[in-house]
Order: structure tokens, then sequence, then C-alpha cells
């Protein structure tokens, strides 16, 4: 039953009978050479979903060799990019055309709201691959003015082999994000899905062949991390990794690119994003706002807004709006069109944000409200609220992932943005204010990707996310991901009696 305002859950959807479990490497759905599988669990129920294929070393080896060979005799990156934006379009109307199944996948897999599935996560993906679509007939280099007689000029030239390493919070995004760009670039590539959330990419892997990319062009290995993920970051004949995850990751994925073969490396790391509250805001427009930057996707979303920094005229008002929010805030089963949150993703990550909360209460953080795990089966946590909260305490400094906002007071905007900065993490930003200078000032200061005014969560597919400081560095999105895919080579040739 539902959590709140005796709301009563009624999940009416039929769950979806899992397909693809194998790994999927040169166009073929494959066992693992070890014959090993592992479970995925739906974290409504704690009850196992699939068991899926579970890669390891000698995996990746054949994947690397097929998109290796994919890449360098295949015809992929030889094709007009009018040919790829064709065969990408029709990845993309054929994602349409299953939406709902990918949609209650990744609700079992992930729980990932299936109300928001249909019209947000995976409709994003189909936008997405049409977004990258559009530009594959589009790259091109420039013509340099170079200083002596000499005609030159950019060519653009995809990377190579790109191995894809994903987190679980949004696999669909995550797939989309990584996977299209690197497509419309010419790359080929290895998809490692997070090991809480295998199953829809391999949907993904599915739908590609039926469009028509070439065998070698996309390959999934599911697995684990020290295993599956280990090895991509420190193949020799991988020429890039890119990477979204946990900052810890983070550094081994560099260090093992490092001690390798050197390869490029994208980083989305980690982050702590600042919520700031100035006095002149209207307290009802911005108060939900405020809950859902902290809350949305049961908090696990790296640019969540954990940080809500309030000025003190308005600090009491806003509290006090934001529980009167919370009331409307429903916690229960995501295939509930009525839900706003569901469960954590697994049991690691559900002890891990109550060990958290633990933790705010020891250091002296005021618990306003929440703190404990519903009463039901399932990983789910009511949303959490501290207060008091100083900039030294654990939970202002580290991520926590999971629904729990921290609340802090301050005076001068000065006071904000050297308290929003005073962190290792640097993703994003909330600044709400109606004042422009305040805004522009603000916004130019905060050292982090994403700055959103008066909203939160703008993400479109022109504009690119990424990191500054330790949420790493590499852009995701926009045209900028594109680029991160291609290779700038300049060439130069003498030019003998030019008129210019
Ligand atoms: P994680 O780093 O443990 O896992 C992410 C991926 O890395 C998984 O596929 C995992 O199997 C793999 N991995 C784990 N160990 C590895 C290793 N030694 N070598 C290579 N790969 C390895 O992260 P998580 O805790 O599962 O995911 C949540 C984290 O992801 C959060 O910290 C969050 O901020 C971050 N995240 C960042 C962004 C962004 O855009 N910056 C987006 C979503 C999530």
């Amino acid at each position: 039953s539902g959590e709140r305002n005796g709301h009563v859950e009624k999940s009416t959807v039929l769950i979806p009978q899992v397909k693809f479990t194998k790994l999927f490497i040169n166009g073929e759905f494959v066992d693992s050479i070890s014959g090993k599988s592992f479970e995925t669990i739906d974290p409504r129920s704690e009850e196992v979903i699939a068991k899926v294929a579970e890669g390891d070393k000698a995996d990746v080896d054949l994947a690397v060799k097929a998109a290796r060979e994919a890449f360098d005799h295949g015809p992929w990156p030889r094709l007009p990019g009018s040919e790829r934006r064709r065969i990408m379009l029709k990845f993309a109307d054929l994602i349409e055309q299953n939406l709902e199944e990918l949609a209650a996948i990744d609700t079992i897999d992930a729980a990932n709201l299936y109300s928001l599935g249909k019209i947000l996560f995976i409709n994003n993906a189909i936008e997405l691959f049409r977004y990258y679509a559009g530009a594959a007939d589009k790259i091109h280099g420039e013509t340099l003015k170079m200083s002596r007689q000499l005609h030159g000029y950019t060519l653009l030239e995809p990377v190579g082999v790109v191995g894809h390493i994903i987190p679980w919070n949004f696999p669909t995004q995550m797939f989309s994000m990584k996977v299209a760009p690197a497509l419309a670039a010419g790359c080929t590539m290895v998809v490692k899905p997070a090991e809480q959330t295998p199953l829809s990419a391999l949907f993904y892997a599915h739908l590609a062949k039926l469009a028509g990319v070439p065998d070698g062009v996309i390959n999934i290995v599911t697995g684990f991390g020290p295993t599956v993920g280990a090895a991509i970051s420190s193949h020799m004949d991988i020429d890039m990794v890119s990477f979204t995850g946990s900052t810890a990751t983070g550094h081994r994925i560099m260090q093992a690119a490092a001690t390798s073969n050197v390869k490029q490396v994208c980083l989305e790391l980690g982050g702590k994003s600042p919520f700031i509250v100035f006095d002149d805001v209207d307290v009802d427009k911005i108060a939900p706002l405020a809950l859902n930057a902290c809350l949305f996707n049961q908090g696990q979303i790296c640019v969540a807004g954990t940080r809500l920094f309030i000025q003190e005229g308005i600090y009491d008002k806003f509290v006090a709006r934001l529980l009167e929010e919370l009331k409307t805030w429903v916690v229960g089963d995501p295939f509930d069109p009525n839900v706003n949150q569901g469960p954590q993703v697994d049991k690691k990550q559900f002890e891990r944000v109550l060990s958290y909360i633990e933790l705010g209460k020891k250091e002296g953080a005021t618990l306003l409200t929440g703190g404990k795990p519903l009463e039901r089966k399932g990983y789910y946590i009511e949303p959490t609220i501290f207060t008091d909260v100083t900039d030294d305490m654990t939970i202002a400094q580290e991520e926590i992932f999971g629904p729990v906002m921290s609340i802090m007071k301050f005076k001068s905007m000065e006071e904000a943005i050297k308290r929003a900065n005073n962190i290792k993490y640097g993703l994003a930003a909330g600044v709400m204010t109606n004042n422009l200078d305040t805004a522009n000032t603000v916004s130019r200061s905060i050292k982090a990707g994403s700055i959103w005014i008066n909203c939160y969560f703008a993400f479109d597919n022109d504009a690119p996310i990424g990191g500054y400081k330790m949420s790493g560095f590499g852009k995701d999105m926009g045209m900028d991901a594109l680029h991160k895919y291609l290779h700038v080579k300049s060439i130069a040739t003498p030019i003998y009696n030019s008129p210019w």
C-alpha cells in the first residue's frame, strides 16, 4: 500500500518478460566464456529478476577484437555521415516502438519511475539519438589561415574503439548519452552496464542490430567493475574510456589508463551540488523545486541539489513550506503513477544511505524529518531532511546518493558563493533569485559545470554536462560530447605562388 495520504497503490502494468541476458559480441548474444552468470535484483521486492551472463577479461578481449575489426576494416567509420544518420534514426524509431517495455525494464531493474520513463527517460534517449544522428553528416574541420605559404586544414577523425563504463542510476540515459555521440562520430565500442542494471543495455543492442548497426560496432559485456571494468580501462587496444560513476572508481580508471596505453579518459564523477535560495524568491514556486532537486530518482542523480543554502530572511518560511510540500511527496512502487519516490537501487546503496543518516545525527545535525527505512519489502527510505548542518560535517561534504537533504543558512551573497564552492565536487548548482546581478555574479563564481537559474535539472540535448574539480572532466550531451569522440588532425601542404 502507499505510504502517504492514505493513498493506495495500484500497479496495473504488466512486468516485461526479460528476453536478453547474454553478452552481445560481434552482433550475437553469447554466453560468457566461463559460463558464469549473476543475478539482477528487483529493488521493490528484493527478488531475482533474471540471471545475466557474467563477463570477465577474456570476454572483454573478444569484444575489443570485434570492435577493433569493425573500426579498422568495417564500414561504420567509413560510411558517409548521412548513412550513419539514417541508421541512427531507425534505431531511435525502434526504441520508440518499444518504449513501454524499455521503461518497464528500467523500472524493475533500476526503480526509475515508470510514468517518467515513458515521457522522460526513454523519450530523452530517443531524442538524443535523433540529435546526434542529425550531427553525423555535419562533422568537419576548419581551413587554417597558416602564417607561411601553406595550405592547412583540420580533419576530424573518430578516436577509434571506445570503452563505455556506466552506472545504474539511469540505465537508459547513461547508455544513450555515451553511445549516441560515439556512434555519430564513427567510433566502435564496448559497453559495460552497471551490474545492478544490465537489462536495458542488452535490449538496446538487439534494437541497434535490427536498425542496421553493423556487427562489432556496439558490444555489451555485462559483469562487475573489478573484472570487466578493469579489463576495459587497462586494455591495450581500447583508444578511449568514457566513464560515469563514483569518484573513487574514476581514480582507478585514470590510473589504469595511464599505466596501460595512455588511452584518452573522460570522467563524469560524483557531485554534492548547492541549491542556493535568496531572500527575494517566491517561496511557493521555489520550495517544490528544491525538494525535487534533492529527492528526484530517490536522490540517485549525480547533479542532485543536496546542499540547500537558504538566506536568513526567508529561512523559517522556506523550511516550513518545504515540509508542507513533503506531505504531497509519495513514496512507493515506482510503477504507480502517483508515486514520487521508489526504492534505492540495491541493498548496498540502501545501507550506505542509512549509515550516512546515522553519521549526520552523530555529528550533531538536527534530523527534521525522515531518517528511517519504510516498513515494507524493498529498499525504501523516507525522504530525510537535516537542518543545523555545518560545512565541515560529513553529510555536507560527501555524496550520499540517497533521499537526504542538508539545509544551511547564509547571510550574504559572498558567503553563499564561498560556502557553495567549499567542496571537492563541482557538477552543478541552482541559483534562485529574481535579482539579475545576483544571478549573474553567482553563476560566474560557482565552480561547476552546469548552473541552473530559477530552475533545476534543466537538461537539454544541446546543453553539455560535466564536472569541475573532482567531479571529473569531459562533457556528455551537446556538440562537446560529439567532439570528445573525435581526433583533430591538422594537415598542411605548401602552396607556391598563392595570390593571397
Ligand atoms: P561506481 O563507480 O561503483 O560504478 C560505476 C561503474 O563503474 C559500474 O559499471 C561499475 O561496475 C564500474 N566499476 C566499478 N569498479 C570499477 C573498476 N575498478 N574499474 C572499472 N570499472 C569499475 O559507481 P556507483 O556508486 O555504482 O554509481 C554511483 C556514482 O556515479 C555516484 O557517485 C554518482 O555521482 C556517479 N554518477 C555520476 C554522473 C555524472 O554524470 N557525473 C552520473 C550518474 C552517476
